[in-house]
């Protein structure tokens, strides 16, 4: 077992958020309530690790229903006909995805598969007329977010990022208090997400499908995070590299520091890896009081607690809370809680930047006018 599935598989997973305060409608649905009259037909394209955790948590969506699936695997596509009830004229190849858009008994593709192929995925999906939801990061940089955003827009489809995040309940809890003034004025922010990578050999360290190391796989929380946490958006950003494993790691980055300047004043100070366990935190501190949520990124269950004492929010299985909020966004015409393409486009500007600063020996990278 490589070392990053041992670290997800440590973590333990509950479901069943009953009704939560403070979270949107479609967060509250409880395991025990039947499934909705309108249901979100999606497609899982890429039926690896995580698009297979997801298809096991969507047995418990309420509005969301697997119907599809799209893999180059065709052994894979037999086992899920079987275990997930897929009809075979609701499965496809990368080569026949296209035809897709004669079907009309699925209404979202879910692009689970490399970084670095969810660009082209995206564009054929888009282009199939289906709306898409796409994992993080969602591209390699922001030049192929902006053309899957425009695609998306040409072809009048929902463009949505894996950000599951924005559906968890301490998650949403801390963005609440954020916006309610509970931490006063936000002074810093300091988060963290890493783990030791296992397999040398695994897609993750090849620059040509991942797109980057650790700080496109998981930094990304750490930045994404930052954004939530301070309500703001960056307007610099410094970073440093360090590689201690120059072999494995030839390809992608090991371990990357980097801050973030916001118009306040705040600078968020966020660090990724892939050569470290027990590297995960999000704290942000204000005038009146503080959030600590640790577990913060990873499938939890997330813990926290705040400057008036634990927070108590329910352990839930989070694809199944962004699958059924997806659905309820699509369905019901709801806003989405900042999982849009456009928000994947305002990370990969500041992904770009991180990189940017790195080949230029830590150099402050301006965000205006990116
Ligand atoms: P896996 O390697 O487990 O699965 C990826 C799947 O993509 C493969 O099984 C394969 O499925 C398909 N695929 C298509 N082309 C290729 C190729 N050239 N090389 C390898 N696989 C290919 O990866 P994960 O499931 O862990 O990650 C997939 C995506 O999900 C990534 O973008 C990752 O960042 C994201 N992710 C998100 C997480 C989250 O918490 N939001 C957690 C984990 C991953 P098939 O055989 O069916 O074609």
């Amino acid at each position: 077992m490589d070392s990053r599935r041992d670290f997800l598989q440590k973590l333990s997973f509950g479901i069943g958020a009953t009704a939560i305060s403070g979270l949107p409608a479609y967060a509250g649905a409880s395991c025990a309530s039947p499934k909705a009259d309108k249901q979100l037909r999606v497609a899982i394209m890429g039926l690896g690790s995580y698009g297979t955790r997801v298809a096991e948590a969507m047995k418990d969506c309420k509005m969301a229903t697997l119907v599809g699936a799209v893999s180059g695997t065709p052994s894979k596509l037999e086992t899920w006909k079987q275990k997930y009830n897929i009809p075979e004229k609701n499965t496809y190849n990368y080569e026949n995805v296209s035809k897709i858009k004669d079907n009309p008994d699925i209404d979202l593709v879910y692009v689970v598969t490399p970084n670095s192929l969810h660009h082209k995925h995206v564009l054929q999906i888009a282009a199939a007329g289906k709306h898409v939801l796409c994992e993080k990061p969602v591209a390699d940089n922001a030049k192929q977010t902006r053309e899957m955003i425009a695609a998306c827009e040409k072809a009048g489809v929902k463009f949505y990022i894996g950000y599951r995040m924005h559906f968890e309940p301490h998650t949403r809890e801390l963005i609440r208090m954020r916006e309610a003034g509970e931490f006063g004025k936000i002074m810093h922010v300091n988060n963290y997400m890493g783990f030791k990578s296992g397999d040398p050999n695994q897609w993750r360290l090849k620059k040509a499908l991942a797109g980057g190391g650790a700080m496109m796989d998981v930094g990304i929380y750490a930045l994404n995070g930052a954004r939530y946490a301070t309500g703001e958006e960056p307007i610099w950003v410094t970073a440093q590299e360090s590689k201690t494993d120059p072999v494995k790691f030839k390809e992608v980055d090991e371990t990357i520091m980097f801050q973030l300047g916001f118009p306040s004043g705040v600078i968020a100070s966020c660090g990724t890896t892939y050569n470290f366990n027990n590297y995960e935190r999000l704290y942000v501190v204000g005038e009146k009081g503080f959030a600590e949520l640790s577990p913060a990124f990873s499938y939890g269950p997330i813990k926290g607690h705040t400057h008036l004492g634990p927070m108590n929010q329910p352990v839930v299985t989070h694809q199944t809370l962004q699958m059924d909020g997806i659905a309820d966004i699509i369905l019901n015409n709801k806003p989405d809680p900042n999982v849009s393409g456009a928000e994947g486009l305002k990370d990969m500007i500041v992904v770009d930047a991180v990189y940017e600063s790195i080949r230029k020996n830590g150099a402050k990278i301006m965000l205006t006018g990116k």
